[in-house]
């Protein structure tokens, strides 16, 4: 991967309703350094926009950190010129709060009802801006609690994506992994449990034959 250009999303985003509180997720955020640690490896110059995340990055690779989904999206897409290929592993929340109240809500006897708007979806933003020679290449995951690679084999043709990763939930927050790589003409690689690392060398070399 020498002279190429990644740039990966990870971590999850945290979505505010006050200064105080937030919505989030329970990734850790260490799928997308152990694609940036592998990625540097292989010579790659790697650029990872994360959401908080208490597990260190790894040395070498660039980060940006951002809080939100909307921060995410922002930053990615000003990042994306050059961009060989893009690895959306973030758990980026789906809805956001409609409203993000300047002050801390005081608490009350009555119910409080919030509403939740959609977020913007980074990886289907980023598919959609490919250049006519179809770079970046652009990976993304499916972590689903039911229903199986048809699911995922969806997802990818929805999103526009080149590569899917479907996994379980019990790959969220851990340092393991068990995964499936799907590609557009219909080649699958069932993986067994296996480290984040080993998994990520099995998603790197499988773009690395679409770059
Ligand atoms: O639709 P779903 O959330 O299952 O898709 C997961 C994939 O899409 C992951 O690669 C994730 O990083 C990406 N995604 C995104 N922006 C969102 C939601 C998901 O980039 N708002």
């Amino acid at each position: 991967m020498r002279g190429l250009r990644l740039l990966i999303t990870s971590g999850p985003t945290r979505e505010f309703l006050d200064p105080i509180r937030f919505m989030t997720n329970a990734s850790s955020g260490r799928m997308g350094w152990a694609l940036a640690r592998q990625a540097i490896k292989r010579g790659a110059r790697v650029t990872v926009v994360s959401g908080p995340s208490c597990v260190p990055a790894p040395k070498g690779v660039e980060v940006v950190r951002v809080l939100t989904g909307l921060d995410m999206l922002r930053e990615v897409l000003a990042r994306l010129p050059g961009a060989d290929l893009v690895i959306g592993a973030a758990a980026v929340s789906d809805w956001r709060f409609a409203a993000r109240r300047a002050h801390k809500i005081k608490r009350g006897p009555e119910p409080l009802r919030l509403t939740l708007i959609p977020n913007p979806d980074i990886i289907k933003a980023v598919a959609g801006r490919k250049s006519s020679q179809g770079r970046p290449i652009v990976v993304g995951f499916a972590l689903q609690t039911r229903a199986g690679l048809e699911a995922a084999r969806e997802k990818m043709r929805r999103k526009g994506l080149d590569l899917v990763v479907f996994n379980g939930p019990s790959s969220l927050g851990g340092d393991r992994s068990k995964a499936s790589i799907l590609r557009r003409d219909g080649w699958v690689r069932s993986l067994p449990e296996q480290s984040k690392d080993a998994l990520a060398r099995a998603i790197l070399a499988a773009a690395e034959v679409l770059l």
